[in-house]
């Protein structure tokens, strides 16, 4: 599903340059899910950015699905620490948004969302707006949207960081239901090594400036 060579990163500004990856080499499979885990700083925004397109890499390459990455990809989906709703629409709304933006037939897009509702527990709740919606239901709703479209690569960036323990456990749960239900291949970023076990096939761990991978660890028991 992915494939990274040799992978280098630097941000240059006026003041200073940063390594933030250095010579990442790694490879995803169909199906496979993936944790990285690393401190603060070590580059994990940054690969799973590199892998969506939405940065620039300095050398080597990012293949999805055998094809160069160049500019932002339409196929992946993407799930943010934060939430990031429209605080205006409610949650059928925010996760149609998505089939707004990539013109989706109407009726399909209604009725995987519809899907994708009952899926993460949020029936009942298709027409209340994000603010009457718990940390973790709001983060629900975002998966639904990146989902949507059925992407066969999901990346997530820390998606449930700023939920309490409880809730994140309860979302872990449900993240691997869904990833054995659909298939899809999944990139979890996490500081949480727990998090990275329970979730995994396979746990990357990066070391910070330069951001390198230092481990990778099989994951023989999965969460079942
Ligand atoms: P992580 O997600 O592991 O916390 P990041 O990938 O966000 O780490 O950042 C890695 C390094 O690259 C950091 O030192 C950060 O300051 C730097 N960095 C990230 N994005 C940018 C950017 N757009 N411009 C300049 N420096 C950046
Ligand atoms: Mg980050």
């Amino acid at each position: 599903a992915i494939a990274i060579e040799n992978l280098t990163v630097r941000f240059t500004s006026k003041r200073a340059t940063v390594t933030a990856l250095d010579d990442i080499d790694l490879r995803v499979a169909d199906g496979e899910f993936v944790s990285i885990a690393g401190p603060s700083g070590c580059g994990k925004s940054t690969l799973l950015k590199a892998v969506a397109g939405l940065t620039d890499s300095t050398s080597g390459s990012v293949r999805l699905r055998g094809r160069h990455v160049k500019g932002p990809q339409r196929e992946i989906g993407y799930v943010f620490q934060r939430a990031a709703l429209l605080e205006w629409r409610s949650v059928r709304k925010n996760i149609l948004l998505q089939a707004e933006m990539r013109g989706m037939p109407k009726a399909a897009a209604a009725r995987r969302c519809d899907q994708l509702i009952e899926m993460t527990g949020l029936a009942g709740f298709e027409n209340a707006l994000p603010h009457e919606l718990s940390g973790g239901m709001q983060q629900r709703v975002s998966l639904c949207r990146a989902l949507l479209h059925e992407p066969g690569v999901l990346l997530m960036d820390e998606p449930f960081g700023a939920l309490d323990a409880l809730t994140r456990e309860e979302m872990n749960v449900e993240l691997h239901r869904i990833w054995r239900e659909t298939g899809t291949t999944v990139v979890l970023v996490t500081h949480s090594v727990a998090e990275a076990v329970y979730l995994a096939n396979r746990v990357v761990v990066m070391s910070p400036r330069p951001g390198r991978i230092v481990e990778t660890l099989d994951v023989e028991l999965s969460a079942e």
